[in-house]
């Protein structure tokens, strides 16, 4: 559930927002004070800051400028003055939207929605790595299903590639040409084992500078193959 810190002197705004709020699911927490809602501000984690400019203790500037110093926390100022929005922008005090009173409970639950939204896409961590595989020189992008030798791409097929792949994730095991066969074309039924030790050959062609003393991919002689970590 989201939090959202209400910085508001007059209760009775402060309790209609808190309602609103509280009715589109949000926890909502008041302080009266701007001394004590900057502290609170600060100790505690919120979702979005909802702060009024004219406060006693501590007006609504100088906790928008001090929340600013640490947290990027998204912060909506209200304020009973037009002129207010002017100053605030001159200011450039980091908040992320203003309301002017009166305004409608529900715009201010649409604004808050849309802060919360745009903050959580922000730090998201955006898109994710791709799970890839790298070994001296090597890289295996499992994701992209693409293979790379210092940085060069090499073209693989589908099967090269998941061979590849398999023995690479399971790294100094050693697989019969059975096992390999099993592993990566059990299901489609076509050729034999003998087609593992075609695609052997065409991988190290691709990623070995001397196919008769391979660095990744070894032959263990009567038995089948392993990957070199
Ligand atoms: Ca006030």
């Amino acid at each position: 559930m989201n939090r959202i810190l209400i910085i508001e002197d007059e209760q009775a705004i402060a309790e209609l927002e808190k309602d609103y709020l509280e009715l589109s699911d949000f926890e909502v927490v008041i302080e009266a004070d701007g001394s004590s809602g900057a502290a609170r501000a600060i100790d505690e984690d919120f979702d979005l800051i909802i702060i009024d400019l004219m406060l006693p203790g501590m007006d609504g500037f100088e906790i928008c400028s001090l929340i600013r110093e640490t947290k990027n926390t998204p912060i909506i100022i209200v304020s009973a003055k037009k002129d207010d929005i002017d100053k605030i922008h001159g200011l450039g005090l980091g908040a992320d939207d203003y309301m002017t009173k009166p305004f409608s409970p529900s715009e201010l639950v649409a604004r808050v929605k849309a802060h919360l939204s745009r903050y959580k896409r922000l730090t998201a961590s955006g898109v994710p790595e791709n799970d890839t595989i790298e070994i001296r020189g090597l890289k295996i992008d499992k994701t992209a299903r693409r293979v790379y030798i210092n940085d060069e791409e090499k073209i693989f097929t589908t099967k090269e590639f998941d061979l590849l792949a398999f023995l690479a994730q399971n790294p100094n095991h050693v697989y019969s040409k059975e096992e390999l066969f099993k592993e990566i074309w059990e299901l489609e039924s076509v050729g034999d084992i003998a087609t593992v030790t075609v695609h052997i050959k065409k991988i190290r062609e691709k990623i070995e500078e001397s196919s008769s003393k391979p660095q990744y991919i070894e032959t263990i002689w009567g038995v089948g193959y392993r990957f070199k970590i």
